[in-house]
């Protein structure tokens, strides 16, 4: 089962992708998170990837294809995986596409997480990762119990470089022109599903668990 999950950033992309591995044991391949490991630890590829993360732009197509291609041959990709974040562009989806059919391997399901930009700007200004854990929480909507101190693991709570006011719109603007292009390119695939992702994230869940049930 391969599932996409395709949406502008803060549509609750990496939030359901984690409840969809707890729920069939398929790997989240957020090749964000790919990213930011690679940044921690200081390998070349991170040290590549940060300067466009900084400023919202996308990570050139070879970079990001070279990453995915590597991450599903390991062996917890066997049953399936989650794509979050990925594909971002055309000729990304276009590698993708190469890529699974050399392995006799298809995209099973495209879901869509529609929101709007205004309710994206709520969610990303007030958005902070755990810096230990990765856990996500929200100033308004899911503060942690202690101010900046992270619920699941004490760690400290920061506000990701590109969740600032001025990279926000960039990145938006970003998705508008470079990735909602594969909305049309997969809804001629037939397999792509819109989801309401303005809702509460309970039902957003139930509308994904009854999309990847279909299959
Ligand atoms: P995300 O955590 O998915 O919002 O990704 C954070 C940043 O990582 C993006 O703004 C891009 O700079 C980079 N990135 C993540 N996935 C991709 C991708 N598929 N193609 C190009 N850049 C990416």
């Amino acid at each position: 089962m391969i599932v996409i999950f395709l949406g502008p950033p803060g549509a609750g992309k990496g939030t359901q992708a984690k409840r969809l591995v707890t729920e069939k044991r398929w790997p989240q391949l957020s090749t964000g998170d790919m990213l930011r490991s690679s940044i921690k630890a200081n390998e070349p590829l991170g040290q590549k990837a940060k300067s466009f993360m900084d400023k919202g732009e996308l990570v050139p197509d070879d970079v990001i294809i070279a990453l995915i291609e590597k991450r599903t041959t390991h062996a917890d990709c066997k049953d399936g995986f989650i794509l979050d974040g990925f594909p971002r562009t055309i000729p990304q989806a276009v590698a993708l596409e190469k890529m699974l059919e050399s392995r006799k391997l298809g995209v099973d399901r495209v879901l869509q997480f529609d929101v709007s930009d205004t309710e994206l700007v709520n969610r990303l200004s007030g958005r902070r990762t755990c810096s230990k854990c990765g856990e996500v929480f929200h100033l308004s909507f899911s503060p942690p119990k202690i101010a900046a101190v992270c619920d699941r693991c004490g760690g400290a709570l920061l506000q990701r470089d590109d969740d600032k006011a001025e990279v926000i719109q960039k990145r938006l603007s970003v998705y508008h022109k470079q990735t909602s292009p594969l909305v049309e390119y997969y809804i001629n695939k037939k397999n792509l599903i819109k989801l309401n992702a303005a809702q509460n994230p309970e039902n957003v869940w139930a509308l994904i668990a009854a999309s990847v049930a279909k299959v």
